[in-house]
């Protein structure tokens, strides 16, 4: 299988390598996260210039705006492609409208940016329980998001934003978390090995960087601000 990493590039200053599918191309032709609606297109003109004129599945890390905003898109664009989800999230990709108000209120004007996502028919959509996939592993990996999956492909492992960011900035590793509950204490305190490499980045990754860590903060007050009440929900 033929493994390709996509870029899909953004109209907002910062975000060009920032955003990616993985497509595997073979008896089964695959996609892996399609990014935001607004950026369809991107992704299209992409998966046609790599010579894919079929597509059978897209499987979906999960279904945040920027990972799933596109879908409705690319699945008019492939009519016989199917999606394998999160048995939990398919809800909201036949009716995006939660989704959306959600985004709206965590992202603000980067959420209008990426596009609201499209109603997505429910026919098309895999519950991740019914995996019948001889290649793909499918494993529940929540935190980033409830619904989060992460899958694995031979000695591959196509884990979303599971266990946060990770980039290489002039040869120096940067990884930071992407929204609690985990919670790096040093990262507040600006002395973690891993954000290094934030002096290196131009002003717009950075302005694009603090933006996100700032949102990490805010989940993760939100989570306490929730009480036991959201305890009991992610350990019952
Ligand atoms: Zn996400």
């Amino acid at each position: 299988m033929n493994i390709t990493l996509i870029e899909i590039k953004q109209d907002v200053p910062g975000f060009d390598s920032f955003f990616g599918s993985w497509v595997c191309q073979g008896d089964l032709n695959v996609v892996i996260d399609v990014g935001p609606a607004n950026t369809a297109g991107r992704l299209i003109d992409s998966l046609v210039s790599l010579g894919l004129d079929r597509l059978d599945l897209v499987l979906l890390t999960h279904i945040h705006i920027d990972h799933a905003g596109g879908l409705a898109d690319l699945l008019d664009h492939y009519p016989m492609a199917k999606v394998m989800c999160h048995e939990k999230a398919i809800q909201y990709l036949v009716d995006p409208s939660t989704l959306w108000a959600g985004s709206l209120k965590v992202l603000g004007k980067i959420a209008e940016i990426y596009g609201p996502p499209k109603p997505v028919p429910k026919e098309r959509l895999i519950p991740h329980t019914e995996n019948d996939l001889k290649d793909f592993l499918v494993v529940e990996t929540p935190g980033h998001a409830i619904h989060h999956l992460s899958f694995s492909f031979d000695n591959w492992l196509f884990a979303g934003e599971a266990s946060g960011i990770y980039l290489s900035i002039n040869g120096d590793e940067y990884m930071r978390p992407s929204t609690p509950p985990r919670f790096f204490f040093d990262v507040l305190l600006e002395k973690d090995p891993n954000l290094v490499a934030f002096g290196q980045m131009d002003p717009d990754t950075r302005k694009r960087e603090r933006f996100f860590m700032a949102n990490s903060v805010k989940g993760f007050i939100g989570y306490f601000k929730e009480g036991e009440g959201a305890l009991d929900r992610r350990t019952g």
